[in-house]
């Protein structure tokens, strides 16, 4: 660990933007264990896309330090089919966020952006040097776009403002309070739910969108969320830094591994109608673990505790019931 932490938390009051998102969730978890006041707003109260509700908030509440976990996310089906919601809504609640802290004296934010800012075909480990080297992928150009906008703004505020602003491009994350919706969500809460869902039926069968043979790096959300804090209290710099595990696993693989986990014994059945996205997607996460983050739980262990997560909280059918019984989850 460094020695000297560049920004303490403690007594600080510290704004959630998006406390009831994934990234969100576990940021509010993990401060938990930090000296300081976590300020929330709900989504019916604050609508971040607009300007004029952000700017009274921020003027009523004066946050000291701000986490941008607010975001417009989805899978590759959403990202793909929502280009308007996924470009627009991003960009409002970024550029909103960052500039009333700035006009409110924000003294630390945090901007999260994603590793689909990179070059589809960027040398892997990705490092943070490839921005802005290479054509995006398309399944998820319009978050990739309005992504890096973001990140631009944190650079731009530091250069003209002297705001610091900061931003953290973290990898594939999973873990407890997904989106379990097929249509929106990401890879590895689709596959539980879609192996639990075949394993509570005797489905012959479980559809895996592509050919199984793209590669993603997968970060629990709970070691995100200590990079995240971590990278707030230790990092002050106009470069951006990944967030990684560096544990890669193919689509397949992965499926083989949810299956094993949820109990369900039947074939995969790989739907190549269905985009794979990116080849590969591994972010080089050296500068953060230099520094002395690191991530501490891997990824069957990670994959184990979503499953229970959504057995308590999603899979509440008959067959959860039944599933729960039969294998006594703790
Ligand atoms: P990406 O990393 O931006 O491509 O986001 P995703 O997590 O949505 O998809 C990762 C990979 O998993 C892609 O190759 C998908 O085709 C594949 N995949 C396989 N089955 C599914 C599924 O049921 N849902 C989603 N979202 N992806 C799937």
């Amino acid at each position: 660990m460094p020695e000297t932490t560049l920004y303490p938390l403690s007594g600080r009051r510290v704004w959630v933007a998006g406390h009831r998102g994934l990234v969100g969730s576990a940021l509010v978890r993990r401060l938990a264990r930090e000296d300081c006041e976590i300020l929330t707003a709900g989504r019916d109260s604050l609508d971040l896309r607009s300007p004029d509700q952000v700017d009274l908030w921020m003027k009523n509440v004066r946050p000291e330090a701000v986490f941008v976990a607010a975001a417009k996310v989805g899978g590759i089906h959403a990202n793909d089919t929502q280009p308007a919601t996924f470009l627009y809504d991003n960009l409002m609640i970024e550029a909103n966020v960052i500039e009333a802290a700035r006009r409110y004296g924000v003294e630390k934010l945090v901007f999260l952006g994603s590793s689909c800012i990179y070059p589809r075909l960027a040398p892997q480990p990705i490092p943070a040097s490839a921005l802005l080297t290479g054509a995006l992928e398309p399944t998820n150009e319009w978050y990739a776009i309005a992504k890096i906008a973001g990140l631009k703004l944190c650079q731009a505020y530091r250069r003209q403002h002297g705001c610091d602003f900061i931003s953290l491009m973290p990898t594939n994350l999973y873990g407890p309070g997904d989106n379990f919706d097929l249509q929106q969500s990401h890879v590895v809460p689709a596959l539980i739910a879609k192996a639990h869902q075949a394993r509570a039926t005797g489905a012959a069968s479980l559809s895996v969108w592509g050919s199984g043979t793209p590669l993603r790096e997968f970060l629990h959300v709970d070691d995100a969320a200590d990079g995240i804090v971590f990278a707030m209290q230790h990092y002050s710099g106009e470069a951006i830094l990944n967030l990684g595990s560096g544990e890669e696993v193919s689509i397949g693989d992965l499926a083989r591994m949810i299956c094993t986990i949820t109990g369900y014994s039947g074939q995969l059945a790989f739907d190549v109608t269905k985009p794979d996205g990116t080849p590969r997607k591994v972010v080089d996460s050296s500068e953060l673990r230099a520094m002395g983050w690191q991530p501490a739980i891997g990824l069957e262990a990670g994959l184990r505790q979503t499953y229970r997560w959504y057995l308590d909280h999603i899979g509440l059918t008959k067959g959860a019931d039944a599933i729960r019984r039969q294998r006594a989850y703790g």
